[in-house]
């Protein structure tokens, strides 16, 4: 099981850090502050991109292993590796975890309904109850029933399982790579060993070639090359990210979008609301009740395409709803949200190598969590994990396991 991190944001949860937090207070301001300005990237000046972002640990003159995207699956997979070999999380953002996450209603299941997801969710929902437990984490759930059964979901602050995961492994050494985008791996024949980023907001300069530019040239706005033993892929619903040289071909086509349009019903205050999510009373619909007060959410999930819905179309499912499961309530129109993310080959995410589908070697992906993203995290990421290390292995680059 995961050791709880005594760790927090004060973005979210201003009573989260105190003295009583210890080192971890500092970790926990920074990312706060940084999340809100940006500042992220300026932590630490002049060990971002080149050679220097190498970093150390004790798998010594390894190149790290370059993870884009810094939503909760690429900072779960980050944590994760940053365990045994060193480690760059590049986010095109200012910071980790504004990307699709950020806007996730947070909502944790102990299981999904399909044997692979079962065993990656099984896995984030032991981290999450084990900080839960932790008297000095701020990360608290409330529990719910699911689908009938006491306690298999869990209401929760998703930024704050983000930063848990984030602090820790910033701790054991991460180095984090704020306003840059990963472009493409560098491959020499068939295998990474590098990779291009450029920094954002680089205007022209920014694609001009790193072997061209005079010796003591800023790092905003150019591109570059991170030396990089591995790449991971975690770049959420980004269709752009997953067609990046050393991908196999067509291989974006492989995930279909998918959408939750979510409906809030406002209940009659003589309705109790005890904390509850539903999966299981129709194929489209799935809701969720106790994270709002006198509030049901409704989620229809439709596959195919990520527009919001039109007007006619809302008041149709909405008609739908309150035929098929007799609710009373006040639909909230002006309060729908619609939430996307891609869906993987299969219905299921993709979570490893890309090699074995003609893409280049030491190439992972972590895509294609079908607004799941939150529940299986840290399993998808165990498993990449487990991915790269066998190939670092493989490869002599640390020693076999
Ligand atoms: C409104 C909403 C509610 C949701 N509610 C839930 C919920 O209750 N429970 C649940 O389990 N799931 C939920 N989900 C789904 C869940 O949030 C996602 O499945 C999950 O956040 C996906 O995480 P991610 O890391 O894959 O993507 P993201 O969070 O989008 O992270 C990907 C990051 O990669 C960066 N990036 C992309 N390409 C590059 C590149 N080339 N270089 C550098 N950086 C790059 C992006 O900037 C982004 O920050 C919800 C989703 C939404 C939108």
């Amino acid at each position: 099981m995961e050791q709880p991190h005594p760790m927090g944001s004060p973005r979210t949860r201003p009573d989260a850090v105190g003295p009583h937090a210890g080192p971890a207070a500092e970790d926990a301001e920074t990312a706060a502050a940084g999340r809100r300005d940006g500042r992220a990237d300026q932590r630490r000046p002049g060990r971002g991109i080149g050679p220097e972002a190498t970093g150390g640990t004790a798998a010594g003159d390894l190149p790290p292993v370059v993870v884009a995207g810094g939503g909760i699956v690429g900072t779960a997979v980050a944590f994760v590796l940053q365990r045994s070999v060193p480690v760059v999380l590049v986010e095109e953002g200012d910071f980790p975890g504004l990307g699709e996450t950020r806007d996730a209603v947070g909502i944790l299941k102990a299981s999904v309904g399909h044997p692979v997801l079962d065993a990656f969710a099984q896995c984030t929902w032991a981290f999450a109850v084990a900080q839960h437990r932790h008297p000095r984490s701020p990360l608290r759930l409330t529990f719910a029933r699911l689908d009938g059964h006491p306690g298999r979901a869990a209401f929760v602050d998703h930024l704050l399982l983000l930063d848990a995961m984030y602090l820790a492994a910033r701790r054991a050494g991460l180095r984090l790579l704020t306003r840059t985008r990963v472009m493409a791996p560098v491959l020499a024949g068939d295998r990474v060993t590098g990779v291009r980023v450029a920094r954002a907001g680089g205007g022209p300069q920014a694609t001009r070639p790193a072997a061209d530019r005079p010796a003591g040239h800023p790092v905003e706005g150019w591109d570059d090359v991170v030396p990089a033993s591995a790449l991971v892929l975690a770049p959420g619903p980004r269709p752009e990210s997953l067609a990046m040289d050393g991908l196999p071909r067509g291989f974006a086509s492989r995930f279909v979008p998918v959408k939750d349009v979510v409906i809030p019903f406002r209940l009659p205050a003589t309705v109790e609301t005890p904390p509850a999510v539903f999966t299981r009373r129709s194929l489209i619909w799935r809701f969720a009740l106790g994270i709002e007060a006198r509030t049901l959410l409704a989620a229809a999930r439709l596959e195919g395409d990520w527009s919001p819905p039109s007007f006619d179309e809302l008041v149709a499912l909405v008609e739908d709803l309150v035929e098929r499961f007799d609710l009373t309530g006040e639909a909230q129109l002006d309060r729908v949200r619609t939430l996307i993310d891609l869906r993987g080959p299969d219905g299921l995410p993709f979570v490893g190598a890309v090699a074995p589908w003609g893409g280049a070697r030491g190439l992972f992906v972590a895509a294609g969590f079908g607004l799941e993203g939150l529940s299986t995290a840290l399993g998808a990421a165990h498993a990449i994990a487990a991915a790269v290390l066998a190939d670092l292995a493989d490869r002599r680059l640390i020693p076999g396991r």
